[in-house]
């Protein structure tokens, strides 16, 4: 199955996508993630991408679209893949489809602005393979120390509260339209996501196999 995990920035979307990859056996790709490995190992499309990433803006489609393309054709997404964080505007979307990929459903994790400005200050990501926690509702078994790879756990620039606002007004303006461009295609499924992440696990799945 392919999906599309879509919601603003701290909705859950990578903490759901792990659940979710376990239990279904396909990749979870993360363009956040992606973005991230490309500023720390120097690449082209990261030098391009910093900045916009610390103001809390989206990257240019076309760097993003270059770079989710080269991934979605590997090996590991041939039976399935869930996207987490693209498309983040229509035009990723559009991109989406020309490239002939199908998307059988779009799962929208829906968090009120308040809840996510709360939640984001206790985040924290991994540095090696980017899973994520949260210092109270998720966190790591040794203080500072990813459980799944040994990296460490640090937070991430872009989680300081005004970068946060920035963030939040951005998917408002660019990615919230696509809750309407999959809901006309049939695609939209939404889950309610400021519970405990294993209620919000527990209806995702649902979502998934209903
Ligand atoms: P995330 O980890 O998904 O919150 O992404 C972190 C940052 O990477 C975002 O704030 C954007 O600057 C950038 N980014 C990630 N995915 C995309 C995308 N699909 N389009 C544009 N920018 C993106």
């Amino acid at each position: 199955m392919n999906m599309i995990f879509l919601g603003a920035p701290g909705a859950g979307k990578g903490t759901q996508a792990e659940v979710v990859c376990r239990e279904l056996n396909i990749p979870a790709l993360s363009t956040g993630n992606m973005l991230r490995e490309a500023v720390k190992n120097g690449t082209p499309a990261g030098l391009a991408a910093k900045d916009y990433m610390d103001r809390g803006d989206l990257v240019p489609d076309e760097i993003v679209i270059g770079i989710l393309k080269d991934r979605i054709a590997k090996d590991d997404a041939k039976n399935g893949f869930i996207l987490d964080g693209f498309p983040r505007t229509v035009a990723q979307a559009e991109a989406l489809e020309n490239m002939g990929v199908r998307i059988d459903k779009v799962i929208e994790i829906d968090v009120p602005d308040e809840a996510i400005t709360a939640r984001m200050s206790g985040r924290r990501v991994c540095e090696g393979c980017g899973n994520s926690y949260h210092i109270k509702f998720k966190p790591t078994k040794v203080e500072g120390i990813c459980d799944a790879c040994g990296a460490k756990v640090v937070q991430r620039i872009d989680d300081k509260p005004e970068t946060v606002q920035a963030r939040l007004k951005t998917y408002h303006e660019k990615t919230a339209p696509l809750k309407d461009y999959y809901k006309s295609r049939g695609k939209l499924v939404t889950v309610q996501g400021q519970n405990e992440i294993e209620e919000t696990s527990r209806l995702t799945l649902a979502a998934i196999k209903g």
